[in-house]
């Protein structure tokens, strides 16, 4: 994959988890980082980290909530003077909300999700398309989920915003397509973040270890996913190699999302 030098990537949810193993890949290969998150200290110790491994690398860093549209318009307009423009955007910070049965749901919970992972991700794209178009073209990567293939027992509002998340991934990419501006998704199962191990702290509280383990073993892999494969997935769809590849919602979960 050739160098990001020069170019400028966003990426929302940097503090931890893929959001960060992105940009690790992305600092590695030379590109200007644009990091977004709510945690503060989550941040900075993502910039340490980032500079630690990637000396030259530029890296500003915005506090932001993706769910507030003023601060998403504030984090690009920053983004955008600090860097001139924008080439590349990992729209990735989400949530999960509470596990329940959907009638248990709590309301509160599912509109936070809603805000979030449906609302956040638009105005990322609301924002950042104009700027592209500007720019003469981009790419983009949306983050779905294999709950955004499937439905998942107990997270219905989590598995609502992510099939929103396919669906607004496909009409970004039927809109803006003309204007080299390609958008995807990608569909993760479940990767080792600080995410997916709250949820097996959710699953069995007593002993999360015994969740993660017999979770692996439905994998046709018999292993959870790292968080540096799925950064590597997204550097290459925002690379200059991945051409014509546009409004797909790519799987990367070992096989799981074929099982019957
Ligand atoms: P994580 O919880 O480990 O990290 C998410 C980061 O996003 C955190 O730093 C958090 O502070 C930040 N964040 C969350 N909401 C935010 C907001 N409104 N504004 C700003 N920052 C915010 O999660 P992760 O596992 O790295 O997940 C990242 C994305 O990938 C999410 O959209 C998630 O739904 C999706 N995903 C993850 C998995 C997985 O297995 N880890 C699987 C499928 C999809």
């Amino acid at each position: 994959m050739s160098s990001f030098k020069g170019k400028t990537v966003v990426i929302t949810g940097a503090g931890m988890g893929l959001g960060l193993a992105t940009a690790k890949v992305i600092a590695q290969k030379g590109g200007n980082l644009s990091l977004v998150d709510y945690n503060e200290k989550a941040l900075e110790d993502a910039k340490a980290e980032l500079k630690a491994i990637a000396p030259d690398s530029k890296v500003l860093t915005i506090v932001a909530d993706t769910s507030n549209e003023e601060a998403v318009k504030n984090y690009v307009d920053k983004t955008v003077a600090e860097f001139g423009t924008i080439d590349g955007f990992y729209n990735n910070a989400g949530i999960e909300g509470k596990q329940a049965p959907l009638v248990e749901y709590d309301i509160d919970v599912f509109k936070k999700v809603i805000d979030i992972n449906l609302l956040g991700v638009y105005y990322g794209l609301r924002y950042i398309i104009p700027v592209m178009q500007k720019n003469g073209g981009g790419k983009i990567v949306n983050v779905a989920s294999v709950g955004g293939i499937r439905g998942v027992v107990n997270q219905m509002p989590y598995v609502a915003s992510k099939h929103a998340v396919s669906g607004m991934t496909k009409n970004a990419a039927i809109e803006y397509g003309k204007d080299n501006i390609f958008t995807n998704a990608i569909a993760p199962g479940a990767i080792l973040t600080p995410m997916v191990a709250g949820a097996f702290k959710q699953v069995n509280p007593s002993d999360p270890a015994a969740a993660e383990k017999e979770y692996a073993q439905r994998n046709p892999t018999r292993r959870l996913g790292k968080p540096e494969e799925v950064g590597h997935l997204v550097a290459f769809l925002l690379s200059d190699e991945c051409q014509y590849v546009n409004g797909q919602t790519i799987a990367i979960d070992g096989g799981e999302s074929n099982l019957y």
